[in-house]
């Protein structure tokens, strides 16, 4: 039985935007009808979009991609998404990926509660606000995993 079951899980998100920085992830994972939800709203010529935005990914999904300023350039790290913009915020909220909705709701965050409260150190609003009903959690798990297949609502 997974953790959350019988360990209460608690979030609020603060909008902090800290999710939308890359850690061990290089790029933000979504599907073809996202991208066409995203290049409408942006309002940017499709190719345009394809090629200065999205990577394709070996297993022949799509991802959007990670950017780097200077310092993160100059310590290697792995930046954050281009989609931010000037003040650090999602340029494309109403329209964002499954996987930037579903987070931190992640199979491989909720795998234990180690790692959960390890996410919290990049992530603010874990283990804060009110507690996540179970099939909440539940919904948005499958959601994250069937990310390359769902159309969000
Ligand atoms: S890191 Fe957590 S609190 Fe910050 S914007 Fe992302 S989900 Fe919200």
């Amino acid at each position: 039985m997974a953790f959350y079951h019988t360990t209460p899980l608690r979030f609020k998100c603060t909008q902090c935007s800290q999710c939308c920085y890359g850690g061990k992830y290089a790029y933000v994972r979504t599907n073809p009808k996202e991208i066409e939800r995203i290049i409408d709203y942006m309002g940017i010529d499709s190719e345009c979009f394809k090629n200065d935005y999205l990577v394709k990914l070996v297993d022949h999904g799509y991802g959007i991609r990670m950017k780097r300023n200077l310092s993160q350039t100059l310590t290697k790290k792995k930046g954050h998404c281009i989609l931010l913009n000037k003040e650090g915020k999602c340029s494309v909220y109403p329209v964002r990926p499954t996987q930037c909705r579903t987070y931190p709701f992640w199979p491989e965050i909720l795998i234990s509660e180690d790692k959960w409260n390890k996410e919290g150190v990049r992530c603010e609003g874990i283990n804060q606000g009110d507690v996540i009903e179970i099939d909440d959690i539940e919904e948005q798990k499958q959601r994250s995993i069937n990310a390359d297949i769902v159309i969000n609502e």
